[in-house]
C-alpha cells in the first residue's frame, strides 16, 4: 500500500510518498519564509501554499517515480496549526481524494512527528519531546492515546527563541534563527541567570523572553552570553520535565523530534538525563529532514491509522487548529 501525505501546518508546505514497509519514495519540501525582522504571518503563508502546492505535489510524483494511479491513500495534516495554511492542504488533499476516488485519512500533527520517529528511530514506545516554532509538548502512550504529559502554557519554545534573535538584530536569512542562537551560545560562556519557569509538569516561556530582552536592551550583557544563558534555561527546563515524563510511566526511550530538535546542545542534555536516569535508557533525534515537517511523517500516520480501519468521511475532514494528540483513540499500536 502507498500513501501520500500533505503537510501545510505552519511556514513549511510538504509532500511525502511512503509504503507500508516505511520505504520513503518521496519527501519534498517548500517552506514560506517572511520578510526579515516578522513573523510568519498566516494568511501570506497560505499565499505561499496556495501558490506552490501544485508544484510540490508534482515534484513528490517525479522524485518517487510514481504515477497517480499507484497511490492508495491521500492524507492530510487536519491541524494543530494556522488555519489558513491548514485549509491549503485540507482542499489539495480533498481534490486529490475526489479526483481520484483514493480513500482521504485526515491525521494529527504531533502524533505524526511520533509515528515517524517510531518507524525511522527503531523506537518502540518513547517518550516524546516535540520542540518546534509552533509546538512544545511532552507525549507518550498510555492507555489507547497519546497523552500529553506537560507542554507550554503560552509560547512554544522555538518561538521563544526566534523571537529573542529578531530582538537581538539576528538574521535568519541564511539559517533557521533556532541554529544562528545555538552558534552564538556555543561563543558564550557566563550564566546570566533567567528565571526558570515550571508549573506542575508545564513549562512557560513568554516571561523568559520579555526577561531576557530587558537584559538584552540594558545593554549590560553581549548576545553570546544571553543566547548561552537562555539555551541553558530553557532546555534544562524541557529536560526535567521529560525526565518526569519518564519516571512516571517507567519508559525506556526517549525520542525529540521538530525543528528545535536539531539543537546539538538540547541533544546533548537529553542524551545525559536518559544515561543518568536508568540502565538502559535510550534516547534518539532523528535527522534534521524527519525532524521537522514534512509530508512523510504524514503518509506514514495516514497508512498505518488507514491499515487498523480507520476512515474520515468528507465531513471529518475539516481542519482544527487546536487539535489535540489526546483527542485520538490510537487503535494501530
Ligand atoms: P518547526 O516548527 O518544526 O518547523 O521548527 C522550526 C523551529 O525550529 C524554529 O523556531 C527554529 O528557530 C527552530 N530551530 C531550527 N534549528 C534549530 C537549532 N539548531 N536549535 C534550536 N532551534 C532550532
Ligand atoms: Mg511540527
Amino acid at each position: 500500500m502507498i500513501s501520500l501525505g500533505i503537510e501545510s501546518s505552519a511556514d513549511k508546505l510538504g509532500v511525502g510518498i511512503i509504503d507500508d514497509t516505511g520505504e520513503i519514495f518521496a519527501n519534498v519540501r517548500r517552506t514560506y519564509k517572511p520578510p526579515k525582522g516578522s513573523g510568519i504571518h498566516p494568511r501570506e503563508a497560505s499565499d505561499f501554499h496556495s501558490t506552490y502546492i501544485a508544484d510540490v505535489i508534482r515534484d513528490a510524483y517525479l522524485e518517487s517515480n510514481l504515477t497517480p494511479d499507484e497511490i492508495d491513500l491521500i492524507s492530510f495534516t487536519k491541524g494543530p496549526g494556522l488555519g489558513p495554511c491548514l485549509r491549503v492542504g485540507a482542499v489539495a488533499a480533498r481534490t486529490l481524494s475526489l479526483t481520484s476516488g483514493k480513500p482521504l485519512i485526515a491525521v494529527n500533527h504531533p502524533i505524526a512527528h511520533v509515528e515517524i520517529g517510531r518507524l525511522i528511530g527503531g523506537l518502540d514506545d518513547p517518550v516524546v519531546l516535540y520542540v518546534s516554532g509552533g509546538n512544545t509538548q511532552v507525549i507518550a502512550y498510555s492507555q489507547g492515546r497519546y497523552r500529553v504529559f506537560g507542554e507550554t502554557l503560552d509560547i512554544p519554545v522555538g518561538n521563544c527563541l526566534d523571537v529573542f534573535g529578531r530582538n537581538a538584530g539576528l538574521s535568519d536569512k541564511e539559517m533557521p534563527m533556532g541554529r544562528v542562537i545555538e552558534i552564538e551560545a556555543e561563543k558564550g560562556s557566563n550564566y546570566i541567570p533567567i528565571p526558570y519557569v515550571i508549573k506542575g509538569m508545564d513549562v512557560s516561556f513568554s516571561g523568559i523572553l520579555t526577561h531576557t530582552t530587558k537584559l538584552l536592551e540594558s545593554g549590560k550583557y553581549n548576545i553570546a552570553d544571553l543566547s548561552y544563558s537562555l539555551q541553558e534555561t530553557i532546555f534544562a527546563m524541557l529536560v526535567e520535565v521529560t525526565e518526569r515524563a519518564l519516571a512516571h510511566t517507567k519508559k525506556t526511550e526517549v525520542l525529540v523530534c521538530g525543528g528545535v530538535a536539531s539543537n546539538n546542545r538540547l541533544k546533548k542534555m537529553l542524551d545525559e538525563m536518559s544515561a543518568s536516569h536508568g540502565k538502559g535508557v535510550k534516547f534518539k533525534g532523528l535527522e534534521a529532514n524527519l525532524a521537522i515537517d514534512n509530508g512523510a511523517m504524514i503518509a506514514w500516520l495516514g497508512l498505518i491509522m488507514y491499515k487498523a480501519g480507520n476512515r474520515t468521511a468528507l465531513s471529518d475532514t475539516l481542519v482544527d487548529q487546536h487539535f489535540r494528540p489526546d483527542d485520538v483513540i490510537v487503535n494501530w499500536r
